[in-house]
């Protein structure tokens, strides 16, 4: 029968990809929670809420009731890609400026609260595979698979940095790896649930693991 496998895990370190590629062989819905706090930033971005000087946060919260988040899925792609007040923002909410600023709006306790109740619905039918920081801990502690993905900063950074290069985005690998370094950091000493390996997950450590290797490994867990 149907289950739900919540993915966590420090940045860049392969989650989505894993998590999709199991939804896929499952046949079960694929839920990146990243992408919902990457959009709420794009929003907080695009209105002047925050910036290198200052944060509205305020305002942010305020306006919470405005944005509105939907996933729909992209056949071609085979995933589903998010909406931002109707809008596709998939490839927007991926650039470093966005990455630069989403720790700082996932650590407010009202962003976190809005966006954990909708993706609660999203379990409401299992087969669901959903990613982020928080899903084995808060959103979904009752789930029956819970990995923990882990690498060291310089392999995630460098993963990081090729796809934004491929993207064509100019950034420095020490730009990436800052980012990566200040979100680890923020994401696992902020207040409101913070990012935390589950008593009961499973830890995949990927430095020296391939996609094919973690993928098996992942896949006879979930069938289990
Ligand atoms: O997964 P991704 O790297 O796209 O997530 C972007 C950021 O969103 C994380 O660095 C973290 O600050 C935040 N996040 C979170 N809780 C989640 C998923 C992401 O706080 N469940």
């Amino acid at each position: 029968s149907k289950i739900i496998i919540a993915i966590d895990g420090y940045s860049s370190t392969g989650k989505s990809t894993i998590a999709k590629q199991l939804a896929k062989v499952l046949g079960y819905v694929y839920v990146d929670t990243g992408a919902m706090y990457r959009a709420v930033t794009l929003y907080a971005l695009q209105h002047d809420l925050i910036s290198k000087d200052e944060f509205l946060k305020e305002k942010l919260i305020e306006s919470l009731p405005d944005i509105q988040l939907q996933f729909h899925f992209n056949a071609e792609k085979g995933f589903a890609e998010i909406y931002l007040n109707g809008k596709n923002v998939e490839e927007k909410i991926r650039t470093l400026e966005v990455s630069n600023y989403v720790s700082q709006v996932a650590a407010v306790p009202e962003v976190r609260k809005k966006q954990v109740e909708q993706q609660h619905k999203f379990g409401k039918e299992k087969g669901i595979v959903m990613d982020g920081r928080d899903i084995g801990t808060v959103v979904f502690p009752e789930a029956e698979l819970k990995l923990f993905m882990t690498a060291s900063a310089e392999t995630r950074a460098q993963r990081r940095y090729d796809e934004l290069l491929q993207k064509g985005e100019k950034v420095t690998f020490e730009e990436v790896l800052e980012n990566v370094k200040s979100r680890d950091h923020i994401d696992s000493t902020r207040k409101d649930s913070p990012l935390l390996q589950a008593p009961d997950a499973v830890v995949i450590d990927n430095s020296e693991m391939s996609l094919n290797e973690q993928f098996e490994k992942i896949l006879a867990l979930a069938k289990n």
